[in-house]
């Protein structure tokens, strides 16, 4: 494919520029600028825009396999870039033909990066109702808006924002609707100092504005059908890629300082052994179910709001936030104090795990739990895709 020619000296190119920042990035917890500058030379930015848009007209399965290299290096470079195209899809899939046409070759050409605001103070995680409400007038939305979460806010050049629809009767009647940067007064109300995931800068904003009707992704109050078909399964995928790729680099980081002889590390012992089987293990059933639950939606054979498929892409959030962040716990007991537990040892073992602690809480496992349960009582037969 096009895009998969163009990437690989690309790819590499962004990989050292994010493994160069990613020590500051993380100890400062800003923005790594540097990176979103890099994936934007490249045109990375516009990975999953339509090539009849002027993208690179990419699949979600390379997305997702570039979001895990990425994360390689710093998880959250790997993490701004995958909900990036996670808000780009959104628009391709269930925009009109208007903001279609008027949107994605600008993000394409100008490689305007995305961000996501859809938590909220009073619901918290709860991605399928909303409390602010958008009012309007005959042509202006009107955005009024508290977020308490947003990854590259200060950063991002448009915003996709859900709200209780104009009129909605309920909490669960959402919209999402589009912002430019320019459209809105955006003002940081906080600061970030999370344990891990700081270089997404995701700070507390207020946002505010008005934008013109037709700035509405698919209609108003019908976020759910974007949620159900877009946006749940290219975070869940797009996150576990993410998750991935992190505990994948720490594993081949380890793998190298083992075999370098001068540790004098004895590779025969059986309890080393053990442990790095069961972290490829680990690591093999999490990509397992990534590929095939990328491979289901690709077939598009299944309709994805049926139990049967959201049961599915909701395994693969909790078995990935659960598994891979286990794998680098375990790595740090393999390594010991020296190479596993300092902060400045080559391994990053200690950032992989702080960045992988978020995996659980990012759309929390408690709140994906529950809706498995009545999910399950939904498929009788408990019949697999
Ligand atoms: C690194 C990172 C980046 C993020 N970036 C963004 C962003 O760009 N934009 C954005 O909008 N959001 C963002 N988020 C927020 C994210 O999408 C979730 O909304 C958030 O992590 C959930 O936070 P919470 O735990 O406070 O909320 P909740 O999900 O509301 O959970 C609060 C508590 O309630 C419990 N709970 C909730 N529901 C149930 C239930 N049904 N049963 C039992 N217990 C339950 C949970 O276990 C938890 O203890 C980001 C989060 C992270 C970690």
């Amino acid at each position: 494919m096009k895009a998969a020619v163009r990437t690989d000296d690309a790819l590499a190119e962004v990989r050292a520029v994010t493994r160069e920042h990613a020590d500051t990035t993380d100890r400062e917890a800003r923005f790594p600028i540097e990176a979103l500058d890099a994936l934007r030379n490249r045109g990375f930015l516009g990975l999953v825009v339509p090539s009849e848009y002027g993208g690179l007209g990419a699949t979600p399965a390379e997305m997702f396999t570039i979001a895990a290299e990425l994360s390689r290096d710093c998880m959250s470079v790997g993490m701004i870039f995958a909900m990036h195209c996670q808000q780009v899809m959104a628009v391709v899939e269930h925009a009109d033909r208007r903001l279609r046409t008027a949107l994605l070759p600008r993000i394409a050409r100008d490689q305007l990066y995305l961000a996501s605001v859809t938590t909220e103070a009073g619901k918290g995680g709860h991605l399928l109702t909303s409390q602010a409400e958008l009012t309007r007038d005959a042509s202006t939305l009107h955005i009024d808006r508290f977020a308490p979460v947003v990854t590259g806010g200060a950063y991002a050049d448009g915003f996709l924002i859900t709200m209780r629809a104009p009129d909605a009767r309920s909490g669960s009647d959402v919209s999402l609707v589009y912002a430019d940067r320019t459209q809105l007064d955006v003002s940081a109300v906080g600061d970030w100092n999370p344990l891990g995931m700081r270089a997404t800068h995701s700070i507390p904003m207020k946002i505010v504005g008005d934008i013109p009707a037709d700035q509405v992704v698919g209609r108003h109050g019908a976020f759910r059908d974007i949620a159900v078909r877009t946006f749940a399964p290219l975070a869940h995928l797009g996150w576990a890629s993410c998750w991935l790729g992190t505990a994948d680099g720490a594993l081949a980081r380890t793998v190298r300082m083992l075999r370098d002889t001068r540790q004098r590390r004895d590779l025969n012992s059986e309890l080393l052994l053990h442990r790095l089987s069961q972290a490829r293990q680990r690591l093999d059933t999490v990509h397992a179910l990534i590929q095939h639950a990328t491979d289901v939606l690709a077939a598009g054979v299944a309709d994805i709001s049926t139990p049967r498929v959201q049961l599915l892409l909701n395994a693969v959030k909790l078995t990935a936030s659960k598994e891979c962040v286990a794998v680098v716990d375990d790595l740090i007991e393999l390594a010991g104090l020296r190479h596993g537990y300092l902060c400045d040892s080559a391994l990053k073992l200690e950032r992989a795990l702080r960045d992988l602690r978020s995996a659980s809480l990012n759309y929390g496992n408690d709140r994906l739990h529950a809706a498995d349960g009545a999910l399950v009582l939904m498929d009788r037969d408990v019949r697999h895709v």
